[in-house]
C-alpha cells in the first residue's frame, strides 16, 4: 500500500470526518512551495511540487519554514531555554517584549495572549460583556454583542452562537438568549445604528469577511462604525485573525480607512504564530483589560515563551513597509491578471492585497471541482462557498505568482 492510501485509511478510521482534504501527503515545505506524495493512476505514489496559494487561511503569511523563524527556534529553543513554562508560574522576557511590540504597533495598550483565533474572539466577548456590566452599567446577564451576518469567528460555542451559518450550528445548541448576539447585515451602517440598545456592550466585526468569500464592505464603513460605537459608548472590536498582519497590504486591514478608524480592540491569530507556532491575542485599552482581575482568565499554553518569541519576530518581518507595499502592488497585478482571463465560469474577481477571491458563475457548477482541478495543475487554492480563494504567502516571488 502506498503512503497516500495508507494515510487516507488511517484518517478515515481514526479521525472525525470534519474535513474532506485533497489527496496529498506533504513531506516538505519551504516558502510558497510544498512537496508531497500523490497517487498515480495505477495507485502507486509519486512526488509532486505544489504552489501554495492557500497559506493555511493566512496563517502562513511568511511562507513555510521562514529561515529567520526557523533559526530563532533552533538557536534559542533547541537547547535548554524554557519553551514552555506557565505564565501563571513565571515571568518571561519573551512575553514582555512581544506584548510591548504589538501594543506599539496597534497603538492600543494591553493584550491577553491565547492560542487559537477563536479563543481571542471568546476573550473579546467575555471582557466586553464584563466592561458592559462593570463600566457601562448594563444589568446582569443582559449584555448584547452585535455581530455581522455571514461572519466567521471560529468554532467554539460562543462563536457558533454568534454565527449565522446553519451548517456550523445545527445540532450543537442551545446557544443562550437570542439577544446575546444581535446579527446585522455586514456593511450596513444604518443597521448598526438601529441595532444598538442601552444593553449593547460591543460591535465585533471582521474588516473584510474572508471566509464568507472575501466580502469587502463599502468604503468608509469601518470609519462610520467607529464613530457610531464611540457616540453610543459601545466597544468597537475588529477580528483581524485572517485580514491582519499584512494580508491586505496594510499591517491591519482597518488602516485602509485611515488612522481615525482605529478600533477599541483587535483580535489576532493565525500569522501571529509565524507559520510555525500557535498564538492569538485580544488587545484593548488598559481600562478594559484590567477588568480581567487575578484568576478570572487563563490558558495553559497561551502566550508561552516560544510562541511569544516567534510572534515578536513575525511582527517585525510582517510590518516591514517594503513587504507591505509589495503585497499591495502584487495583489493588484494578480487581480488584473485574473480579470483578464476570459471564462464563462468567472463572475467577479475581488480582493485587497493578497486576499483574493474569484466568485464563480452558476455555469461553473460549484467551487469543489474547480478547486480539485487546480490542485491537479499543482495549485493549492482555498475552496469557498461559491468562490475560489487565493491567499498566497506574502513573501511569494512576483514571477512565481504571475507567470505560474
Ligand atoms: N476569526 C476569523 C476572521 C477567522 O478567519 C478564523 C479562522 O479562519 C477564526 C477567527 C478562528 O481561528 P482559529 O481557527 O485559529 O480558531
Amino acid at each position: 500500500m502506498g503512503k497516500v492510501s495508507e494515510v487516507r485509511e488511517k484518517l478515515k478510521k481514526y479521525v472525525a470526518p470534519n474535513y474532506a482534504p485533497l489527496p496529498f501527503v506533504p513531506y516538505w515545505a519551504n516558502g510558497e512551495w510544498i512537496r508531497a506524495f500523490v497517487e498515480s493512476a495505477d495507485g502507486t505514489d509519486k512526488q509532486v511540487r505544489i504552489l501554495d496559494l492557500h497559506s493555511n487561511y493566512s496563517a502562513s503569511n511568511l511562507g513555510h519554514n521562514h529561515p529567520d523563524i526557523v533559526t530563532l527556534k533552533i538557536r534559542r529553543f533547541a537547547n535548554s531555554r524554557p519553551a514552555l513554562i506557565s505564565r501563571a508560574a513565571g515571568m518571561f522576557e519573551e512575553v514582555a517584549d512581544f506584548s510591548e511590540k504589538i501594543s506599539q504597533l496597534c497603538g492600543i495598550e494591553m493584550g491577553l495572549p491565547k492560542n487559537s483565533g477563536v479563543e481571542g474572539f471568546e476573550v473579546a466577548v467575555k471582557i466586553c460583556r464584563r466592561w458592559g456590566y462593570e463600566v457601562k452599567g448594563i444589568k446582569e446577564d443582559k449584555a448584547e454583542i452585535i455581530v455581522a451576518i455571514n461572519n466567521f469567528h471560529g468554532r467554539t460555542l460562543a462563536a457558533i452562537a454568534a454565527s449565522t451559518n446553519e451548517e456550523s450550528r445545527a445540532g450543537f445548541g442551545p446557544f443562550g438568549p437570542k439577544r446575546a448576539f444581535v446579527k446585522i447585515h455586514f456593511g450596513d451602517i444604518k443597521a448598526l445604528e438601529k441595532a444598538i440598545t442601552p444593553n449593547t456592550a460591543a460591535f465585533i466585526v471582521e474588516p473584510i469577511q474572508a471566509e464568507a468569500g472575501v466580502i469587502i464592505p463599502p468604503d468608509g464603513y469601518l470609519l462610520e462604525a467607529r464613530r457610531i460605537c464611540r457616540k453610543n459608548n459601545v466597544q468597537f472590536v475588529l477580528d483581524e485573525v485572517q485580514t491582519g498582519l499584512g494580508r491586505t497590504g496594510k499591517l491591519f486591514a482597518w488602516q485602509h480607512e485611515g488612522e481615525e478608524a482605529r478600533p477599541d480592540g483587535m483580535i489576532f491569530g493565525k500569522a501571529l504564530g509565524g507559520g510555525t507556532n500557535v498564538i492569538s491575542l485580544f488587545i484593548s485599552s488598559k481600562e478594559v483589560m484590567e477588568l480581567l482581575r487575578l484568576g478570572t482568565e487563563g490558558s495553559t499554553f497561551g502566550g508561552n515563551p516560544e510562541a511569544c518569541a516567534v510572534a515578536l519576530l513575525a511582527l517585525e518581518l510582517l510590518s516591514d513597509p517594503i513587504l507591505l507595499e509589495n503585497v499591495s502592488t502584487l495583489g493588484e497585478e494578480f487581480m488584473q491578471a485574473l480579470r483578464a482571463i476570459e471564462s464563462p465560469y468567472i463572475k467577479e474577481v475581488r480582493g485587497r492585497g493578497l486576499l483574493v477571491a474569484v466568485e464563480l458563475t452558476e455555469e461553473a457548477g460549484g467551487a469543489k471541482h474547480i478547486w480539485e482541478e487546480l490542485f491537479k495543475e499543482g495549485i493549492l487554492a482555498v475552496k469557498r462557498e461559491n468562490a475560489i480563494g487565493f491567499s498566497p504567502p506574502l513573501i511569494i516571488a512576483r514571477d512565481t505568482l504571475l507567470v505560474h
